[in-house]
């Protein structure tokens, strides 16, 4: 057990609770990172074999700007390795691959949609719609606004392969206020969109980098060119949980599984005390308590000392995903891979939905000859997917991925993963849960709750969410410090 200091507790080392950790350590506040695992990550997992890196969780993500400063400040940025933006990504329809359009000029000449929907959507902005009352889903707002053909080649891909998501079911005020602000404030979405300044979206509009790129081409609404740098590190992912682990030392403490939250104690200088137990039955206390782990489990450490707020994050659903990256020769597949990867619709009926081009989007993640590539399969819409075995899975995977990209054969190398729950979906109401949840927090002193459910599932929303709960709390260990200072000299 700590001594009587004021100290934090931070569950969870992913990269949230890495960076709530690192931060809280930088601010002078005392802190202790529980991790169940025998490794920090959590998500971000890197496997070297043979030559290939092989990445468990994300692939090659966009370093918004708060996680390029960690990167610079941790002194990672000669290991960045940069992937390039401007990739094309593919979008398949009808066993073809299809350029995703990002500007009117390629919207115009696209083949995914006929010219009933092109003109639906380049019109939109002489048009107003008034905004509904209740939150719609995705899907219905698409289909109000634009067609059936728009949401299933145009929306559709995206959801399935950035958040695993069903469009039918994701709420538009709760995944992407932006739009709904948008229609409510300027009765159209590229009116709206170019009167904030920046026609993309929120998070992208949060860097600098890429403000600089748009500039040149104001309001072109091209949207990969104001698209954050993309990349990873020369070692893979995994090099920067790694770093804010060796940062933290001896504040880390691997393989130490919270078993429950037992209780809130005031005392009688009103300081709160979170107590918890680990699994060994070892019991830990803290003034601050940060439980970074997903929705589901904070639910179920909260059961006992917070049973409200356990069954508010019980409403947050998580969609499974399979992931399979596959290692080939290079002679073996016919299609050059020059881009990003592709993303396959729900209405194409595979059962893979992304297919990422890991070798060509980066260096080194494959050996000479080799390419290295990885396919996301199951998601929200198909969530049955994941009970396959790894055999079939891997399997079903390469076969759909081999008739569309003409592989021949085997792959050399292959990893397989199974995220039963890989993403907090922000489907119809997350929104009202999540400004519940802060609600509730706000009676509970000393508590916090930091992640990917909560604002943005990105990395850089993590780290976002992370740096924010440390200051949060160092802001309320100072004042405490100073209030105590005060009245002792009174
Ligand atoms: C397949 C996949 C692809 C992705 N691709 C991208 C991408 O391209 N770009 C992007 O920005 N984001 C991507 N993401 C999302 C991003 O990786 C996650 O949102 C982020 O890593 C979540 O970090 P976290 O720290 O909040 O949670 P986690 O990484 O889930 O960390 C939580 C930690 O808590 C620990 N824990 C749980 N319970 C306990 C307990 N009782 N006691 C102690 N420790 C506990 C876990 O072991 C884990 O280490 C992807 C995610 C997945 C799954």
């Amino acid at each position: 057990m700590m001594g009587t200091t004021r100290h934090a507790i931070v569950i969870g080392a992913g990269i949230t609770g890495l960076v709530c950790a690192f931060r809280l350590q930088q601010s002078g506040v005392p802190v202790i990172l529980l991790e169940a695992a025998d490794s920090a990550g959590g998500m971000i997992a890197t496997f070297e074999k043979n030559g290939f890196l092989f990445e468990a969780g994300p692939q090659c993500p966009r370093f918004a700007q708060p996680l390029w400063d960690l990167v610079r400040e941790i002194g990672l940025a000669a290991e960045f390795v940069r992937g390039d933006s401007r990739a094309p990504r593919y979008i398949l329809k009808d066993g073809r691959l299809h350029v995703a359009p990002f500007s009117p000029f390629s919207f115009a000449f696209t083949g995914l949609v006929g010219p009933v929907s092109k003109y639906r959507l380049l019109t939109e902005v002489f048009r107003r719609s008034p905004a509904p009352r209740d939150e719609e889903s995705l899907a219905e707002f698409v289909r109000r606004k634009f067609d059936g053909d728009v949401l299933d080649y145009l929306v559709d891909p995206f959801i399935a392969a950035i958040f695993a998501g069903d469009s039918e079911k994701i709420g538009i005020e709760s995944a992407f206020p932006f739009l709904a602000r948008w229609e409510r404030e300027h009765g159209s979405l590229l009116r709206g969109a170019l009167r904030s300044g920046n026609g993309n979206s929120a998070s992208a509009s949060r860097d600098k980098q890429p403000r600089q790129a748009t500039r040149t081409r104001q309001k072109s609404l091209v949207v990969t060119e104001s698209l954050p740098s993309l990349g990873s590190f020369r070692a893979g992912l995994s090099a920067l949980p790694k770093t804010l682990a060796r940062r933290l030392d001896d504040s880390i403490r691997l393989r130490a599984r919270v078993q429950s939250v037992e209780s809130a104690e005031t005392r009688e200088d009103r300081d709160t005390t979170w107590r918890l137990r680990l699994g060994d039955g070892e019991v830990l206390s803290g003034a601050a308590l940060v439980m970074t782990t997903p929705a589901y489990e904070a639910a179920r450490l909260l059961q006992k000392a917070a049973p409200e707020l356990s069954t508010m994050l019980s409403d947050i659903s998580y969609a499974p995903m399979a992931v399979v990256s596959s290692g080939y020769d290079r002679a073996r597949v016919r299609n050059p891979l020059h881009g990003f990867g592709v993303m396959i619709p729900p209405r194409e009926k595979l059962s893979t939905i992304f297919n990422v081009w890991n070798s060509s989007v980066l260096d080194g993640r494959a050996p000479a000859g080799k390419v290295l590539m990885t396919s996301f399969a199951g998601g929200a819409t198909n969530p049955a997917f994941v009970e396959k075995d790894d055999a079939s899975t891997a399997a079903i995977v390469e076969r759909e991925m081999g008739a569309v990209l003409g592989i021949d054969g085997a792959p050399v190398e292959r990893f397989v993963w199974k995220h039963l729950k890989a993403l907090p979906q922000f489907n119809l109401g997350h929104a009202r849960t999540v400004t519940r949840i802060r609600k509730a927090l706000t009676g509970m002193p000393g508590l916090y709750l930091a992640g990917n459910y909560l604002d943005g599932r990105s990395l850089g929303d993590c780290v976002r969410s992370g740096s924010r709960t440390a200051q949060e709390i160092a802001a309320n260990f100072s004042n405490a410090t100073s209030n105590s200072g005060s009245s002792a000299m009174a």
